[in-house]
């Protein structure tokens, strides 16, 4: 997830966190997710703590409350392109704690309306693809980054310029125990950017 900065407290829920998405009841059901961009606040207590696993789509709506909607497969827009990951449905909420986040385990992408709002267009769909990434290729981030770059470059909405854009959006994360520092994932994404343009 491009997660604002969020804090996890306990570090032995690390090695758990990778495994699944926390639902954190101290902010009342907003959600801290592993594999995200960063890592959501995150409270004492989880949803998986209760339950036997991720929330589903629909739990999570009714968890996150009024504000978080579902918008199904193939209606998709983002910077007036449509987009898809796979046929994955996405969640617009506007509580969640980072930019985006994926419950790999739960066929769906999480995405804060309201801090998207003023990216770059590249950014957004860097956002999105990074998300994506993480639901066809795991938890790692770099390699979550990397199928965001990938994509950009072979989709058509990324070029320098974008690459530019997202380096100066990412490079103000701190990073936390699942992501490296921005500036870090800066200089891998330009690499990954520079190989993918080789290779076309
Ligand atoms: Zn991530």
């Amino acid at each position: 997830m491009i997660c604002s900065p969020i804090f996890i407290k306990l570090q032995a829920l690390i090695s758990w966190l990778r495994r699944s998405v926390v639902l954190s009841v101290q902010r009342a059901f907003s959600l801290g997710v592993a594999g995200g961009i960063a890592l959501g606040s995150l409270g004492l207590l989880a949803w998986q703590a209760a339950q036997a696993g991720p929330p589903t789509i629909t739990e999570y709506v009714e968890l996150a409350g009024p504000s978080a909607r579902i918008v199904p497969y193939g209606q998709l827009r983002i910077a007036g392109r449509r987009v898809a990951c796979g046929r994955r449905p996405s969640v617009m909420d506007p509580t969640f704690d980072s930019w985006g986040g994926a419950y790999p385990d739960q066929r769906y992408i999480i995405l804060n309306p309201r801090k998207l709002r003023g990216l770059p267009p590249a950014v957004k769909l860097y956002i999105y693809a990074h998300e994506c990434g993480h639901q066809f290729r795991g938890y790692d981030e770099d390699t979550a980054d990397c199928f965001a770059i990938r994509r950009g470059v072979r989709r058509g909405w990324l070029d320098s310029k974008g690459m530019d854009q997202i380096c100066r959006f990412i490079s103000t994360l701190k990073g936390d125990s699942v992501h490296p520092p921005g500036p870090v994932r800066c200089t891998r994404m330009r690499a990954c950017f520079n190989k993918v343009l080789a290779k076309n």
